[in-house]
C-alpha cells in the first residue's frame, strides 16, 4: 500500500473524509487523495516520492510556482522576530499602502484570515452602510462558507451536488437573492421586485468556481449602472482574480470600479489571509470608527503580511510576469481547442489569463445551468488519466487549472501531450 494510502487510512479515522477542506478529496473522481510532502516551482510531489506538474497552485496563491525563495526568506526573516503579537505593525501599514496604491477602487483595507471572512465582512460592511438587508448574488459563484452566502455555491458544494448545506438557517439565507451569471434580466427582476431593499450585488468578476466563465461584454458595466442607480454597494470578490490577471485584477481587467472589493490567496502568498477594502466611507462604517463590528486575533498576522508583501511586491516590480502567465494561458486554451477539433470533441475551453478550464460539453457554457450540461463522469476518467501521467489537476469539473510564472512552454506541452494520450484512449473506448 502506497504512503499515501496509508495515510488517507488514517486520516479518515479522525477527519471527515480525511481531509481539511472539501475540495481536497479526490472522492467525486474515485480516488484517494495523494498526501503531498513538498512543492517547488511548477512542481508538487507526495509522499511516495511522485513528482507531478501542478495546475492548482494551491487554489490560486502559488502565482510566482511553489517554494518562491524571496518570499520564503521574508516568512523565515519574520518568524525570528515572533509569531503573532496581536497589536498594530508596520508591516500591516505597508500592505495596505501598498494594496491602495496597486488597485485604484481601494481606499481603505482590513485585513482579515481567509477569503471566507472577507467576504462576509465585506457584506457586513454594506448592510451597516445602506441600512439594508438584502444581497444579490449569483448561482454557482461561490464566495467562502459564511452561512448567507451558502446558497447556490459553486467550488465543493457544486461538485457534491448538494446546492445548500445543512446547518444554515432559513433565516440566515433568507435576504440571499440569486441572479444567473450573464443574464441581466434576473439581476433586473430582483431588483425591480425589491426596490430600496438591496444593500449590495457579489460577483466573481470572472466565476472561477463552476469551472470558468467570463462575464460577457457590457455584463459587468450594467451592473455597475444598476447598483449605482438603486443605491447598491457592487462588491467584486476577487479572491481568485486579485492580483492574477493584472495587479489591479479584474476590475483593471474589465475597466470597473466596484465599491467593495475581497481578496484572498495571492495576497497572502500562501500564508492564511484575506482583506476587503474600497470606499472610505464604506470602511469607515468599520469598527473601530463605525458601528460595523469586525475583528481578528490574527489578523495582519506578521508572517502572513511578511509572505504577501514580497509576493505582491515581485508583482508590481515584474510586469513580464503577467505576460508570461498570460501567454500561457492563451498559449493552452488555443492548443486544447484543435486537440479537440482534431479528435471530434466539442469540448468547452474557457477562461481567461492565467486561469483555465475544461467543459465535457457542446454547449456553449455562459452560466451554472450550462456549466452543469458538462459530462462529469468523462471529466473523471480525464482526470484520472491526466494524475496517472504526471498531471496534478483540481479533482472536479468545477474548478480553475491555474497556471503560475514557474509554469514554462515545456510544460504545457507537456500537458497536451498527456491530453492527447487521452483523446486517443477515449476513442478506444
Ligand atoms: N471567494 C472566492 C471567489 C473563492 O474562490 C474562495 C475560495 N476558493 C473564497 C471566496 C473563500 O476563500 P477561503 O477559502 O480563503 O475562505
Amino acid at each position: 500500500m502506497s504512503r499515501s494510502e496509508q495515510l488517507f487510512e488514517r486520516a479518515v479515522t479522525c477527519i471527515p473524509g480525511g481531509v481539511n477542506s472539501p475540495v481536497r478529496a479526490f472522492r467525486s473522481v474515485g480516488l484517494n487523495p495523494k498526501f503531498i510532502s513538498r512543492a517547488d516551482g511548477a512542481y508538487i510531489y507526495d509522499v511516495d516520492g511522485n513528482r507531478y506538474t501542478d495546475y492548482v497552485g494551491s487554489w490560486g496563491p502559488m502565482i510566482l510556482g511553489h517554494n518562491n525563495q524571496e518570499v520564503r526568506e521574508a516568512v523565515i526573516r519574520a518568524a525570528e522576530n515572533g509569531l503573532s503579537f496581536g497589536a498594530a505593525t508596520e508591516a500591516e501599514v505597508e500592505m495596505a499602502e501598498l494594496i491602495c496604491s496597486l488597485v485604484p477602487s481601494i481606499e481603505m483595507v482590513r485585513m482579515v484570515n481567509s477569503g471566507t471572512e472577507a467576504v462576509m465582512s465585506a457584506i457586513r460592511a454594506a448592510r451597516g452602510y445602506t441600512g439594508r438587508d438584502k444581497i444579490i448574488k449569483f448561482e454557482g459563484c461561490y464566495h467562502g462558507h459564511s452561512d448567507a452566502l451558502l446558497v447556490k455555491a459553486g467550488s465543493g458544494v457544486m461538485t457534491a451536488g448538494v446546492p445548500d448545506s445543512a446547518g444554515v438557517t432559513a433565516g440566515c439565507t433568507k435576504d440571499t437573492l440569486s441572479a444567473v451569471f450573464n443574464d441581466l434580466e434576473s439581476v433586473e427582476n430582483l431588483f425591480r421586485e425589491n426596490d430600496g431593499k438591496i444593500a449590495a450585488l457579489i460577483i466573481e468578476p470572472v466565476a472561477a468556481n463552476m469551472g470558468v466563465i467570463e462575464p460577457e461584454e457590457g455584463f459587468l458595466q450594467k451592473l455597475r449602472e444598476l447598483c449605482t442607480d438603486n443605491g447598491t454597494v457592487l462588491i467584486f470578490d476577487e479572491v481568485i482574480t486579485g492580483f492574477r490577471l493584472q495587479t489591479d485584477g479584474a476590475q483593471g481587467y474589465y475597466g470597473i470600479r466596484p465599491d467593495l472589493t475581497t481578496f484572498g490567496k495571492i495576497i497572502g502568498g500562501g500564508m492564511p489571509v484575506g482583506a476587503y477594502g474600497g470606499k472610505r466611507e464604506i470602511m469607515e462604517c468599520v469598527s473601530p470608527v463605525g458601528n460595523v463590528y469586525q475583528a481578528g486575533t490574527l489578523s495582519g498576522n506578521p508572517m502572513a503580511m511578511a509572505a504577501g508583501l514580497a509576493e505582491l511586491r515581485i508583482l508590481r516590480d515584474n510586469p513580464s510576469i503577467y505576460g508570461h502567465i498570460n501567454s500561457l494561458g492563451d498559449l493552452l486554451r488555443r492548443s486544447l481547442r484543435d486537440l479537440f477539433e482534431k479528435y471530434g470533441k466539442n469540448y468547452q475551453v474557457t477562461g481567461t489569463g492565467s486561469l483555465c478550464c475544461v467543459f465535457f460539453t457542446g454547449t456553449r457554457v455562459t452560466g451554472y445551468g450550462t456549466a452543469k450540461t458538462s459530462d462529469t463522469e468523462e471529466f473523471s476518467r480525464y482526470f484520472r488519466y491526466m494524475i496517472e501521467h504526471g498531471i496534478y489537476l483540481a479533482p472536479s469539473q468545477f474548478e480553475a487549472v491555474f497556471l503560475s510564472n514557474a509554469h514554462t512552454k515545456e510544460d504545457i506541452a507537456e500537458m497536451l501531450n498527456v491530453v492527447e494520450g487521452y483523446l486517443k484512449e477515449a476513442a478506444t473506448r
